[in-house]
């Protein structure tokens, strides 16, 4: 079995939320850590962080970007959100606290500026280069050879690593190298719903046009509509809505059915989203998935983390949180075992039943989110005035 040497190189693919905070971890134990990530680099050339807009980062995360020195840096920039705030259809406001008292609440938190802080606090470490527009197409893990795709010039290169660590996102190429194998399985779930982002601009000087220390919901039953506050005073909306159907992205073919969409069911929300119809023909209808795999490593060669392992739907607001503690615990793993292989199987067995509980919770959660928040009975106790 392979001893772990402290000072050898070790590959990780992608560099997403996961993929870059996992590289500090590994940097800190002393590893050289080549990354490779088939996006060019997002500091320096626009484009998007993928996925949402924002995120709601909660302890767990934040726990994790605290042993690498982070915490700190990272609330300064995010929102914190005390509850939640329903709006129902008439436009009436109702507050449901997270927690007994304010010091219980979740955060926004920009993607793109999370990702880019870690990619930059990860190459500070001095041991973590990122290659960037570097897609990886092949792995063999008994070889340790992966095979890269340089996505600007088109050449194909072989890369060697005695250990690679796939966290190249619910779409994962790793992952489905180690499910060709026999004894690895991957089930994927999609919903039949998509999700659409939408903005709420700020209003004169930056001002927050919706209460700013919440997550907003518009509960209706089979679809929903949710924002969160950016530093900026705007919001990021996300409607969540079935593909086919009689109230379908598929139905909303036309900015005129869009517009007597929202007037009918988000009347509030339409007053304050100026571009709605450039936003919701131009933007990307997103897919959600859900992704249970088994087992996440192959020996002491490689192994997954983050939503290549186990993504999750974005309902509990906590793919990224359950990324960032897979971080925590496989540091504590290495820090237990002298072989790779044993470091991996403990992390496996211990984050395997945390990772399918929050699957399925997140899956829960969508139907108490888009339904039972509008329940009138709570809607009634917790009325508040109109912001
Ligand atoms: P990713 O973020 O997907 O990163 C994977 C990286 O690998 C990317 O940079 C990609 O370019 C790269 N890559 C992919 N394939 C290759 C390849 N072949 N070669 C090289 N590089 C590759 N989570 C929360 O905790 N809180 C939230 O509020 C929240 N909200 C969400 C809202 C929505 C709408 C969605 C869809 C998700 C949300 N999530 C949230 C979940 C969160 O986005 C994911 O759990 C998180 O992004 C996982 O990080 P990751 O690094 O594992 O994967």
């Amino acid at each position: 079995m392979q001893e772990i040497q402290r000072t050898e190189r070790v590959t990780v693919v992608g560099a997403g939320l996961v993929g870059s905070l996992l590289s500090m971890y590994l940097a800190r134990r002393g590893f050289q850590v080549e990354v490779l990530e088939r996006r060019p680099d997002m500091r320096r050339e626009a484009i998007g962080a993928g996925r949402s807009i924002n995120l709601a980062i909660s302890t767990r995360g934040l726990h994790a970007l605290r042993q690498v020195g982070l915490e700190e840096e990272a609330l300064s920039h995010a929102i914190p959100m005390r509850g939640r705030m329903i709006h129902s259809a008439t436009g009436a406001l109702a507050f449901q606290a997270y927690g007994k008292d304010e010091s219980q609440h979740i955060n926004s938190l920009s993607r793109a500026w999370l990702n880019k802080s870690l990619m930059t606090h990860a190459e500070a470490t001095g041991r973590v280069r990122i290659q960037f527009k570097q897609r990886v197409q092949h792995l063999d893990a008994e070889r340790g050879l992966l095979e890269v795709l340089d996505e600007e010039s088109g050449a194909v290169r072989e890369v060697r690593s005695p250990v690679v660590f796939g966290t190249d996102g619910a779409g994962s190429a790793v992952r489905r190298e180690l499910v060709s194998r026999p004894g690895h399985v991957a089930e994927q779930e999609h919903l039949s719903h998509g999700y659409k982002e939408l903005t709420i601009p700020a209003g004169p000087g930056g001002a927050f046009r919706m209460e700013k220390h919440a997550l907003h919901i518009w509960p209706r039953g089979s679809y929903m509509l949710i924002a969160l506050p950016n530093e900026d005073g705007s919001f990021t909306c996300t409607l969540f809505l079935p593909f086919q159907g009689p109230v379908s992205f598929a139905s909303l073919d036309s900015p005129e059915r869009v517009v007597t969409f929202f007037e009918e069911h988000f009347p509030d929300a339409l007053a304050l989203i100026p571009d709605l119809e450039h936003d919701f023909f131009h933007h990307p209808t997103g897919t959600m998935v859900t992704v249970k795999s088994a087992p996440w490593h192959v020996g002491g060669r490689t192994l997954l983390l983050g939503d290549a392992a186990h993504a999750i739907v974005p309902f509990f607001g906590q793919g990224m949180n359950c990324g960032f503690e897979d971080c925590v615990v496989l540091d504590e793993c290495l820090g237990r075992h002298a072989r790779w292989e044993e470091a991996f199987e403990d992390f496996f067995q211990l984050r395997k039943p945390n990772a399918d509980a929050i699957a399925d919770m997140a899956v829960e959660n969508f139907v108490e989110m888009r339904d039972r928040t509008a329940d009138p009975r709570f809607l009634q106790e917790k009325a508040v005035e109109k912001v």
